[in-house]
């Protein structure tokens, strides 16, 4: 199928048949108005500046725009290869409302692209917003979550989760510009600009040229707070606080992976509270365990620039309470560790970093702080294990972080309750394809473990407990438990139990660098080997196309409803704080 397309490819080119130049931003962008952002043209052949012929609205762009754009006459790629022509215009912005139809002619080349720039109201509706974000959060970790957590009699929850009394909710379309499935870069880049982008892009939409810093840029979240606002910022992540969707807050690059950049970048930003781990993109080049290549030491930056500095669950609750300045706390060298290990287990690496503080801390101490700023604040809250143990099919460490993650926003909507002017956003950055299909119960008798997987009416309810009342069950493993399954997975022995040792790790490279089961779980009494579905280069499960769900309350919370892309999101979001109004430009 490949090999017939690109034969295809070739006879289009040989036949002379136009080729399409790339114009970005992409068809359809919404832009907000006055929000600066660089305006590329790439054309496949070489051309001269002066047959190169791009109109806005049939007007000359550089009279539309007021600017001259840089004329490259041929880009180059990989090895020096030749690209073709490019014209970059950086910084731009759009002071009027309204549709943009860019028109761009060179020999055979033609393409034609509509921008809706769009303004928001002049009176913000709301001072604060907290936007909560588990990653890879499905229906199926919010449903597994609230059983896990509450109990269930005869069909009815016990309880609710705080997460399900926000009011206001959305279906959101999760898909990249070049692709149906996606990444947290590009998805939470989309929450966080309006503009869609491609899997591992931040801030940016994804050119050609093999600089993964030169792509067209822009305007992130807390680069529009500065420009418009005076509020504050927050960044709370159990990731490393480079990963790409803390990062997706501040970051332009290409490539998620350019993580010790990306601390430059919070650096240039300055959010005023920053929580999370990845101190290892901090420490200069000679501290043991830095991951830097360089000499900069992030800590002191940060320190001389007025940041407390702390790096344990104990110094951030002192902190909290005498601190009127700005806050840094790095509690893990990596990613933090799953609650379920943490907080129960002990297990992970919280032998190296006992002291660690949950999410229910870390958003506390970052609400504390950020509402002395009179002018009100922004604060992202990333729960990261939700995805990041859904990867390895550790659906036991998933949901026990997502009763974490509900507890956060339930600290949140308390302080709302004195705070109404804040706007609560809970979503997820894209799915899993994960389901809890009943139970698995160890007292049927049965001579295969696949055999004690309860469904329809003999599934009945699991027996967790919760004796103290903590919201967490007292175990997981306990003996009717929750059946939880992927749909996609690389080779992997099923063991039907909590992994009670630490992180599950379902499969391993062979010699041929494939991935196959993971052997040190075949001998689990009742493991059974699972054929994979992923090709052999995938280690865990992959992320799903399926809608996020997102909810909302407060005031803007009624600019979520039905299906959404990404990128609308963050049209409610500037709406609420007045983000296009003519008052600071
Ligand atoms: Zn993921």
């Amino acid at each position: 199928m490949r090999a017939r397309l690109a034969l295809l490819a070739a006879a289009t080119c040989l036949a002379g048949t136009a080729q399409a130049a790339t114009i970005y931003p992409l068809d359809r962008a919404t832009i907000l108005v006055g929000s600066p952002f660089d305006f590329k043209v790439e054309l496949d052949s070489v051309y001269a500046a002066g047959d190169v012929e791009v109109t806005v609205n049939g007007e000359a762009y550089s009279d539309a725009f007021g600017n001259e754009a840089e004329f490259v006459s041929d880009e180059k790629g990989k090895d020096d290869a030749s690209l073709g022509s490019a014209l970059i215009l950086r910084d731009l912005t759009l002071g009027e409302a309204g549709d943009y139809t860019v028109a761009v002619k060179a020999g055979d080349e033609t393409k034609e692209v509509t921008w809706t720039v769009y303004d928001t109201p002049e009176t913000p509706k709301a001072k604060n917003i907290i936007f909560f974000v588990a990653d890879g959060m499905s229906m199926g970790h919010r449903s597994a979550a609230r059983i896990m957590s509450k109990g269930m009699t005869e069909g009815k929850a016990d309880g609710r989760l705080s997460m399900d009394d926000l009011d206001h909710m959305a279906t959101i379309g999760t898909s990249s510009t070049h692709s149906v499935a996606t990444d947290s870069a590009n998805t939470m880049s989309a929450y966080m600009t309006g503009h869609k982008t491609r899997v591992n892009a931040l801030g940016v939409y994804a050119d050609r040229t093999p600089d993964s810093q030169d792509d067209p840029k822009v305007e992130t979240m807390a680069e529009a707070l500065r420009r418009q606002t005076g509020k504050s910022i927050g960044v709370v992540s159990t990731a490393e606080i480079e990963d790409a969707t803390p990062a997706a807050v501040v970051a332009h690059t290409r490539l998620r992976a350019d993580k010790a950049d990306i601390v430059g970048m919070f650096y240039d930003v300055k959010p005023e509270v920053v929580l999370g781990g990845g101190s290892a993109y901090f420490l200069k080049s000679d501290v043991p365990g830095s991951k830097r290549k360089d000499d900069n030491d992030y800590i002191a930056m940060f320190q001389d620039a007025g940041y407390t500095v702390v790096t344990s669950a104990d110094e951030l609750a002192s902190a909290e309470k005498t601190e009127d300045g700005k806050l840094l706390g790095l509690f893990h060298t990596g990613n933090m560790d799953s609650t379920l290990d943490r907080k129960f287990l002990k297990t992970g690496s919280v032998e190296k970093f006992p002291n660690q503080p949950g999410l229910v801390d870390m958003t506390t101490a970052a609400i504390e702080q950020l509402s002395k700023n009179p002018e009100g604040f922004f604060l992202m809250v990333e729960a990261a294990n939700v995805d990041k143990m859904s990867h390895p099919l550790d659906w036991d460490r998933a949901v026990v972080d997502m009763i974490e993650f509900d507890q956060a926003i339930g600290a949140a909507m308390e302080w709302m309750n004195s705070n109404p002017d804040t706007l609560i956003v809970v979503t997820g950055d894209h799915t899993h394809g994960f389901s809890v299909i009943g139970t698995i119960d160890d007292e049927v008798e049965a001579d295969e473990m696949r055999n004690k997987v309860m469904t329809y009416d003999d599934a009945g309810f699991p027996n967790y407990t919760d004796e103290n009342g903590d919201g967490y069950p007292d175990k997981v493993d306990v003996s009717r438990r929750l059946a939880m399954f992927a749909n996609n997975f690389p080779d992997y022995y099923e063991t039907f139990r909590p992994k009670l040792d630490g992180p599950f790790e379902p499969a391993v490279k062979d010699e041929n660098g494939r991935y196959v089961a993971n052997e040190a779980y075949k001998d689990v009494p009742g493991a059974v080997l699972r054929t994979g579905n992923l090709p052999y280069n995938a280690s865990t499960g992959v992320h799903a196309v399926d809608d996020v769900l997102l909810q909302a309350t407060g005031p803007g919370a009624e600019g979520f409803k039905g299906y959404m892309e990404q990128s609308d999101v963050y049209e409610v979001l500037a709406d609420t704080f007045a983000l296009g109004n003519s008052q600071k430009q």
